[in-house]
């Protein structure tokens, strides 16, 4: 079998009045780099580049100087070939587009490499420890209107009641566009309105100084907060571990790292308790297994983000299906040593309307596809509607 022709595509949905902040960026559209992978054979592999950044510039990397190197080539090495691109790339894309172009092409490889055996990625990698996975809410944004805190409140009120009527028992919240007392009492409101059994899990999206974080840590311990996801820039190892060491809530960060030497650094680093690839980001699967190996070496918990579109999920699914409980233990939990999966409530239709079998919560999990490969189908009509280019 040999790899045929390589086809980039961009999709873009714009959200209209859906529009929501985090505390870095107003969020206007939802958009996406796709690869699809064609063989002599008739097999086609799927795979997503990058996540919050412009899709054009993965694109370029994976159409004017990455593809070309694939065309002829046996996709069923996706190990040899993220090697060789890797060692290609590597005096100028360690980090940032060029890993999330080989992101792409590593996850539509290993999609092909499954159909050609009739496997799922799943069970090429080793074996699944679960069929579902527990999916946590991702919700709680900020709106337009962020100054008008009387009015964040009230609506908070009403969207962290939804995530409670569908029976959510985890809800991650944003924090770090306001003040560090007005974001503690979003949280009193939300952990007033949805009671104590359900698991807050806070965001910064790394907007805080060390300083700053480990107060807002402080602040939020009484509000029985489970994790508290990128408190400081991905750069600052020295004030993660600070962080760490003087905040009472474990401390997940890792979206934006990249390939088995930036976590390496990370959880090496004693950075983190809870490290968080995005398999369209870090390296696809093949650097996944290898991040994979180092957070258990390290006894850090591996709960993989997810961001962009049906894709995307179907990749985290297949790499959430490998995770050992770390530790192991005889009744796994949710969180505590079972890994997780984000569903993120903000409006998405390349994640709800791309696939021909889209993703939807059964009694608060997301089903793992044991079909070959990612074991999902693309959706052409809707491909087409959403593609840019
Ligand atoms: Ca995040």
């Amino acid at each position: 079998m040999k790899i045929k022709s390589i086809q980039s595509h961009i999709l873009r949905v714009p959200l209209g009045d859906k529009v929501f902040y985090s505390s870095q960026a107003r969020f206007p559209e939802r958009n996406s780099y796709l690869v699809r992978i064609e063989t002599d054979c008739g097999l086609v592999g799927l795979g997503e580049g990058g996540q919050y950044g412009p899709p054009e510039p993965v694109a370029a990397c994976v159409d004017a100087v990455l593809a070309p190197k694939l065309i002829g080539r046996d996709p069923t090495e996706p190990v040899r070939i993220w090697d060789e691109l890797y060692n290609f790339s590597r005096d100028f894309g360690q980090k940032g587009t060029y890993v999330e172009a080989i992101s792409a092409l590593d996850i539509a490889l290993w999609d092909i490499a499954g159909q050609a055996v009739g496997l799922p990625v799943s069970k090429m990698l080793g074996g699944r420890f679960r069929d579902k996975v527990k999916a946590y809410a991702t919700g709680c944004y900020y709106p337009e209107s962020f100054g008008d805190l009387p009015a964040i409140l009230r609506e908070l009120e009403r969207e962290a009641s939804e995530y409670r009527d569908v029976g959510f028992n985890f809800l991650k919240v944003k924090i770090g566009l306001l003040d560090l007392k007005q974001d503690a009492e979003r949280l009193r409101v939300i952990r007033e309105t949805i009671g104590p059994d359900i698991g807050i899990l806070v965001d910064a999206n790394h907007a805080y100084s060390a300083a700053s974080a480990i107060r807002m840590g402080r602040l939020m311990e009484f509000l029985d907060v489970r994790l508290f996801e990128e408190p400081v820039v991905p750069e600052d190892r020295d004030g993660y571990r600070r962080v760490r060491q003087e905040n009472p809530i474990p401390i997940a960060g890792g979206e934006c790292e990249f390939t088995r030497y930036g976590f390496r650094d990370l959880i090496g680093g004693g950075c983190v308790d809870i490290a968080q690839p995005d398999l369209a980001v870090c390296g696809g699967f093949t650097a996944f297994t290898q991040i994979l190996a180092l957070a258990n070496a390290h006894g850090v918990t591996i709960i993989p983000h997810v961001w962009g579109s049906g894709i995307a999920v179907a990749a985290a699914l297949q790499a959430i299906a490998v995770i050992p409980p770390i530790p192991h233990t005889a009744n796994p939990v949710p969180l505590l040593n079972e890994p997780v999966v984000e569903f993120d409530r903000k409006h998405n239709p390349l994640r709800d309307e791309l696939l021909e079998r889209n993703f939807v919560l059964e009694d608060g999990h997301l089903a793992i596809p044991d079909g070959p490969g990612l074991g999902i189908k693309v959706h052409e009509t809707a491909l087409a509607r959403f593609a840019a280019n």
